[in-house]
């Protein structure tokens, strides 16, 4: 694949093992690094050549750039595939990828620092004719009552956002104006102290919205295409849970609409490789709120209805290929379904660490299980939580319901406790069986379930 012939996996768990998959099928060979933690990863097994880069923390291991680039000196890798998490949206990585003559899977370094400050990535897409949230459109100035001329234009309730967050951290809402200072210095604190910056904005606080996303891939050619949109409402702790594509209700004028607006802005910001446009969807109206630019978790949703595979899209666009698809061959068939495995207690949700006995994977048609444990596996406490990830696909929602079900119940990981009953329980539950349900579904859900 070009000049790809060999791609250095710098991520662990199901990803690197979907990153190996996908260079295994198009014969280029790979390099795992791995830290102390997880020689035992099924991928490192499999992988051509492994190297340990260090002591279990991610600051020592699989955030240390010098020894990831290091382990691509010494294995003659081409390139590096980040995954997600980690270094995937690191622009200083990305860009010292590029500078020592390696190809890094996925944008510009540029377009990766550009979309990584979410004030920056507002106000670019802004530009590039993308509905927003109504918000501060930059930057909260230190003058409180600038801020709270900014605030009672938006309207109340409003909510202080972090520049830099991520992973559902950095935001505070605001219902009361007596509380806005005091809940900007507080987010700009946390800020500061979990992403280095403490840059906060401010924007709308939707009351009942969904999250949407949009699938996109792009080339260096100047072509873009999209893959529909996915529904990642059911969140705890703004972390999404289970996706699932298509969105209910969202009709085909309004994919092909919001579709077309993120693909012409992937034209205007010259956008490599694949990446996810990120909305709240409230009153039939979509708001961008952030781009991910990366493999995300629930990219085999719409790997399911299009029968694209997104990975190696992203292999064959990092080796300047055109892309293989022009938007009218994309076709939506059917729906999936995707449920997290975690390891973590069904009670209070705290991660569940440990040997895994025994594990019985489900099978059946419309079945994906993408997912790195096996019998004896020790699952680490240094890492997400996340073990793998069920899909269903089926011709149409309800079978493809019934059939994650039956993978549900066929489905065992013995010695560790998991959060499958939580899926068997959304599973049966007549709202989500009903669908298009916002963003705090399953919060509420859970709260009644207390009582
Ligand atoms: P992160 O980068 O931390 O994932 P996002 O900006 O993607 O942050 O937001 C994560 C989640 O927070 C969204 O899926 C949604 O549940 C909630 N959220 C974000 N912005 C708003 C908003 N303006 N109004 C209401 N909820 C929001």
């Amino acid at each position: 694949m070009g000049d790809i012939n060999k791609v250095l996996i710098a991520n662990r768990g199901e990803i690197a093992l979907r990153i190996l998959r996908a260079c295994a099928a198009m014969d280029i060979r790979t390099v795992a690094v791995h830290s102390t933690a997880d020689r035992n990863l099924k991928h490192v097994a499999m992988a051509d050549e492994a190297i340990c880069i260090g002591p279990p923390p991610a600051t020592q291991s699989y955030l240390n750039i010098p020894v990831i680039i290091a382990a691509m000196e010494v294995t003659n890798a081409t390139a590096v595939h980040p995954g997600y998490g980690f270094l995937a949206e690191n622009a200083d990585f990305a860009e010292r990828v590029e500078q020592s003559g390696f190809t890094f899977i996925g944008p510009r370094a540029e377009t990766i620092r550009l979309m990584g400050d979410k004030v920056s990535a507002i106000r670019a897409m802004q530009e590039a004719g993308v509905p927003c949230v109504p918000g501060s459109g930059g930057p909260l100035p230190d003058d409180p009552e600038v801020c709270g001329q900014i605030a009672a234009s938006i309207g109340y309730p409003v909510l202080i956002k972090a520049a830099a967050g991520g992973g559902g951290r950095g935001m505070r809402v605001v219902h009361d104006p007596a509380k806005l200072v005091e809940s900007i210095s507080l987010t700009q604190q946390e800020a500061g102290s979990a992403f280095g910056d403490k840059t906060v904005y401010m924007e709308k606080y939707l009351g009942n919205p969904r999250h949407i996303e949009i699938q996109v891939l792009s080339d260096n050619h100047g072509n873009a295409i999209h893959l529909g949109e996915r529904d990642c409402s059911m969140q705890r702790r703004h972390q999404k849970v289970i996706e699932e594509a298509p969105a209910p209700g969202i009709t085909e004028d309004e994919r092909l609409r919001i579709g077309k607006v993120c693909t012409e802005a992937c034209r205007r910001i010259g956008y490599r490789g694949a990446g996810t446009f990120e909305f709240l969807y409230e009153n039939g109206e979509f708001y961008f709120i952030e781009m991910n630019t990366r493999i995300q978790v629930e990219h085999p949703v719409s790997e399911r209805i299009t029968g694209v595979d997104l990975v190696s899209e992203q292999i064959r666009i990092a080796a300047g290929e055109k892309l293989g698809y022009a938007q009218e061959d994309i076709r939506f068939l059917g729906h999936a379904i995707e449920c997290r495995i975690n390891a973590e207690d069904p009670e209070n949700f705290m991660p569940s660490p440990g040997t895994i006995e025994a594990v019985h994977t489900p099978g059946g048609p419309g079945i994906r299980v993408d997912s790195h444990i096996y019998d004896g596996y020790t699952v680490p406490p240094h890492y997400d939580s996340m073990i793998g990830k069920l899909i269903a696909h089926g011709p149409d929602r309800a079978t493809a319901m019934a059939r994650m079900r039956v993978a549900l119940d066929e489905m065992v990981v013995n010695g560790i406790k998991t959060n499958a009953g939580l899926h068997q329980r959304l599973l049966k539950d007549p709202g989500f069986i009903e669908g298009g349900n916002n963003i705090h579904y399953l919060e509420k859900l859970l709260a009644q379930d207390q009582k």
